[in-house]
């Protein structure tokens, strides 16, 4: 458990350090804004579906290492998928950061499971979904 714990934080500093898909993106049909008043987190996402995918999304934004990990893997997690996909994935990254019922290595979360540990920090939930939430609002998704 420790070596798990110790990769969680090597993906979680690696892409709070270098976020993936980090830019604007002139493509975007959808353009949201996040923020996360209890940190101070921001985030801008550039979102292009093409029916019912996900074709390309990018995010800007400043704040803590979580929010910006988090912001990374979920446009890692999210890109090529279908908005269902999405949806499927925010329910169940839902779910494992704020209930800790999702076993990280049986949910189909791949590298979303680095943020299993932000469960037992309730003050750093809204930084881990902040990316989330924006890309729900962002796509009209709800969450189950
Ligand atoms: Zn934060």
């Amino acid at each position: 458990m420790t070596d798990l714990k110790e990769l969680y934080q090597d993906i979680i500093i690696d892409h709070g350090r270098h976020p993936r898909n980090f830019g604007a993106c002139a493509c975007a049909n959808h353009v949201k804004e996040g923020f996360n008043p209890l940190c101070g987190d921001k985030v801008m996402l550039y979102v292009n579906t093409q029916q019912g995918i996900i074709e390309n999304i990018s995010f800007e934004g400043s704040g803590c290492a979580i929010s910006m990990a988090s912001a990374s893997l979920m446009t890692e997690a999210v890109k090529g998928k279908s908005i269902e996909n999405a949806q499927e994935l925010f329910d169940s990254f839902h779910q494992l950061v704020t209930k800790a019922q999702v076993n990280p290595a049986n949910a189909k979360l791949g590298k979303l499971a680095a943020l299993a540990g932000v469960a037992e920090y309730p003050m750093r939930v809204k930084c881990a979904t902040l990316a989330w939430h924006t890309l729900a609002a962002a796509l009209n998704i709800q969450l189950n």
